[in-house]
């Protein structure tokens, strides 16, 4: 073998402690408001929904934290996750750039999303809470979360945005093949959904709607918490330990990565990959390049205001700070589910602000055209998501094959796409339009 193309770490490496950039900002971030005063949300205002040891973490500036042993014991049952060399991609494109990827489908959800459920999961238990409720838009973080509670033995109800629980049964079986209770939303189960549904028969939801439902679920059912899979500062903590072993792997491949790639819809997975390189770069001196991508049709980051706004569509959430695009914003139907989210997390807004991070966003079409030309070189079929990183690396090693630049180039593959080839089928029969809707 000529090149090597897979760097794998040993278990032992799995982080020890999750990596927390709040404390690196060289400005601090706006607190949440609560939305009535408008003075900072109290801690007391985030009890009725988290648990304490979670609203700790949510407001930490300790820069480390202790990766708890029975939460590592579960990380191991995939991680560390491969990083891999795309030499193939290369080769296609004709670059002088080197391309690799850190590969988180090797989860049992198939996404980056169990590097949050789990703890979350595990802090609720050691809180007591007996059940959790939560919202999903294509499933990914609903199955991640039900797989979570079912290792934890605590009871699990979903809100699935209601257009993907029709067209996309097989993450709701993932669910309740790991014993969650998914409702469609908007549902009947919430006085909100019913409102919604009395307007709007057959409103086919959104990410919003089905957090009001189910932050309307936790604090009128006993012993019930809620979790959230994107967008706060304790899941971007969490998915810290994908930065932190790809800083390891890319020293095992003997390379620096000039740029850093990742989608961005609640900016969890973009987090857990770029804010270890941002550390550095704010610590160390060095200047890697982050570059967030999201969908045209969605443009949070590029074309979204910076402004404190609700995280749900029924105005229950403090007020964060964060690019938005309104939270009545209706996201039209792309197939990138994960991306339809009208804000970003907080941590990313703030790092965009502050000039720490780029974004990018690109039409449906150009993005299926890259997620096939990578799984035609390089084999895996990647999800349409984080598709939305690949086109920006092929863009970035395109640029490199036209300067002569030996570039290094590296992306977050943050799930597979076994469970959207729906939407390849929508890409390859050419029906596919730049939007749904
Ligand atoms: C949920 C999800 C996303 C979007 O969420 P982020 O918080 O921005 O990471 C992207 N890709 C995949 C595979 C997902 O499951």
């Amino acid at each position: 073998m000529s090149t090597p193309v897979k760097f794998n770490l040993p278990a032992e490496e799995i982080p020890k402690q999750w990596y927390n950039l709040a404390p690196d900002f060289p400005e601090p971030m706006p607190p949440p408001l609560h939305p009535g005063t408008r003075e900072p949300a109290a801690l007391s205002d985030m009890q009725a929904i988290f648990p304490d040891n979670l609203i700790e973490q949510e407001v930490s500036q300790e820069r480390y934290i202790d990766v708890p042993e029975e939460v590592r014991e579960i990380y191991a049952l995939w991680r560390p996750t491969p990083l891999i060399r795309a030499v193939r991609l290369e080769r296609a494109l004709n670059t002088p750039a080197h391309i690799y990827y850190k590969y988180e489908g090797v989860s049992p959800a198939g996404s980056h999303k169990p590097n949050s459920a789990v703890p979350q999961a595990y802090y609720n238990k050691q809180a007591g809470v007996k059940r959790l409720a939560t919202e999903t838009g294509a499933g990914q973080w609903g199955s991640s979360l039900a797989m979570a509670c079912q290792l934890f033995g605590i009871e699990c109800v979903v809100y699935m945005v209601r257009v993907s629980f029709n067209q996309k049964p097989y993450r709701k079986l993932m669910m309740q093949t790991w014993g969650a209770t998914v409702h469609a939303s908007p549902s009947l189960e919430t006085d909100f959904g019913r409102k919604v549904l009395a307007d709007d028969p057959d409103c086919s939801g959104s990410l919003g709607i089905a957090i009001s439902e189910a932050i309307e679920d936790t604090v009128k059912t006993p012993n019930t918490k809620y979790a959230l899979g994107s967008v706060l500062n304790h899941v971007c903590l969490h998915q810290s330990v994908i930065g932190q072993e790809t800083i390891k792997q890319m020293e095992l491949a003997g390379e620096e990565p000039d740029v850093v790639i990742g989608c961005a819809g609640g900016g969890s997975n973009f987090a857990g990959m770029a804010f270890p390189f941002i550390g550095r770069n704010l610590r160390e001196g060095k200047s890697t390049r982050l570059i967030a991508v999201e969908p045209e049709s969605c443009p949070t980051l590029t074309a979204g205001e910076l402004k404190y706004d609700f995280g749900d569509t029924a105005e229950t959430t403090p007020l964060l700070m964060m690019y938005s695009l309104g939270h009545t914003f209706m996201p039209p139907s792309i197939h990138s589910g994960g991306l339809r989210y009208h804000g970003m997390s907080p941590m990313v807004s703030h790092a965009r602000k502050l000039g720490l991070i780029d974004a990018k966003a690109y039409p449906q079409l150009q993005i299926f055209e890259a997620a096939v030309l990578f799984a035609r070189t390089e084999g895996l079929v990647p999800a349409p998501e984080p598709a939305h990183a690949i086109r920006a690396v092929i863009d970035e090693a395109v640029h490199a094959r036209e300067t002569g630049e030996k570039k290094v180039i590296l992306f977050n593959l943050c799930g597979h796409g076994m469970l959207d080839l729906a939407a390849y089928e929508t890409y390859l029969s050419g029906t596919m339009k730049e939007q749904e809707d």
